[in-house]
């Protein structure tokens, strides 16, 4: 893709023309596109706008950005949480106590990052093999001795692993999927590479939480598509793969962990599968007017947020936001809070310090020096890791700090 961006023509999931948007959230900055001091004014912006496929209701965005703009240099390192690396070694635990692995099986994660999720596989002496188009995290990972190929996941890549690897026993591809275009690509390149009784592996943000808990901050230009069961059931089977079963997670404020397993192989689809087919026809996700009680959430989120945030300015209280998060610069952006009601942002990411937030313009500064700014209150922008941020600031709680959760409602606590 050589333009900026480019319009969605047809749904990803089926291909219907018929599309329509619930949920427009105006134009807003690459929600990852942190900047210095002198780039302030020249931000680039993009329309948010969601739109719901009017034959199998899969939710995507309205455009999609080119992804060199959002891959190439990425910011975020799955180890810094420690939620997310235990979420990881938990995996590896379940996998080999399932006996699935024999000697020496390859697995393969697809948008590995820094390599989280294939280190405890390493340390359990498979072997492993690293996907990232993010070439400054990809060579974090190979420091580390986690093998990466600093490309995209295509039928030609998985094609060039098969032959000087072998087939793999698991390919897990974890936050990846949503940010996919070309869907039907991407599930064809793993059938390319998956050995016969292999898994294939795929957790993501889904769409049920999001709508429920009006998480709506988790949208934001990276996330193409939120994803919805029963199409992605037709997704898996056009590509010769059956959803065997589906887990659910707490992390990344509700994920599904869909199992997949070659058409061909004995095991069905088990009643996990259809226990969320049922949850999510019994909660509305088949029906146009839960996406638009959803929208009336949002703006409900918006209208009360920005109101106590310029109450709490006008009794000279000192609020600030910590995480400087992806889906906190969807929350900013969207409710046009800026650094008039946000003094600061504190975050711990070595790569964020000295940033600033797009469009919204927040200094970001290490969490280390939270109580020397003593704010009275802290917005949560990675409401997500809340318990390990409560962790992380007891100072400040003890002191008297109060915490602002914007979602499912806004709340202080
Ligand atoms: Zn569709």
């Amino acid at each position: 893709m050589d333009e900026k961006f480019k319009e969605l023509e047809q749904c990803r999931a089926c291909g219907s023309k018929s599309l329509v948007s619930y949920l427009d959230l105006g134009k807003t900055p690459l929600a990852n596109s942190l900047i210095m001091k002198e780039d302030v004014g020249t931000e680039e912006v993009f329309p948010l706008n969601v739109l719901l496929c009017r034959d199998c209701f899969f939710s995507q965005l309205s455009i999609v950005v080119n992804p060199e703009k959002m891959f190439r240099n990425y910011f975020f390192v799955s180890s810094i949480s420690n939620t997310f690396r235990k979420h990881c070694e938990e995996l590896a635990f379940q996998l080999n106590d399932s006996g699935i692995f024999e000697d020496n099986n390859l697995i393969v994660d697809i948008a590995s990052n820094d390599g989280t999720l294939l280190k405890p596989f390493k340390e359990k002496g498979n072997r492993i093999l690293g996907v990232d188009p993010a070439l400054n995290i990809a060579k974090i990972a190979n420091d580390e001795r986690i093998e990466t190929i600093p490309e995209y996941w295509t039928p030609e890549l998985a094609k060039k692993i098969r032959e000087k690897y072998g087939t793999a026993k698991v390919i897990t591809a974890f936050n990846v999927f949503a940010h996919v275009d070309d869907i039907h690509s991407f599930v064809e390149s793993a059938k390319l590479l998956l050995d016969k009784e292999g898994y294939f592996i795929i957790e993501s943000p889904h769409i049920l939480p999001l709508i429920n808990n009006t998480e709506f901050d988790t949208i934001y230009h990276e996330h193409l598509s939120y994803l919805l069961v029963k199409p992605l059931i037709s997704v898996m089977n056009s590509h010769g793969f059956r959803i065997a079963k589906i887990e659910e997670h707490n992390i990344h404020g509700g994920s599904i962990r869909m199992f997949m397993k070659h058409i061909e192989s004995e095991e069905t689809s088990d009643e996990t599968v259809r226990a969320i087919l049922e949850k999510e026809e019994k909660q509305g996700l088949y029906s146009f007017d839960t996406y638009l009680s959803f929208k009336e959430k949002v703006s409900e989120i918006k209208y009360n947020l920005v109101s106590l945030l310029k109450k709490l300015k006008s009794e000279g209280k000192i609020v600030a936001g910590f995480g400087a998060s992806a889906k906190g610069n969807t929350l900013l952006n969207y409710s046009g809070i800026n650094n008039e009601l946000l003094t600061h942002v504190f975050d711990i990411t070595p790569e964020k310090q000295n940033k600033l937030t797009p469009v919204s313009n927040i200094p970001i500064i290490h969490q280390s020096r939270l109580m020397e700014n003593s704010p009275d209150y802290l917005l949560l922008l990675a409401w997500n890791y809340a318990d390990e941020i409560f962790e992380k600031t007891l100072d400040f709680k003890n002191k008297g700090g109060k915490y602002i959760i914007p979602v499912p409602e806004v709340r202080i606590i």
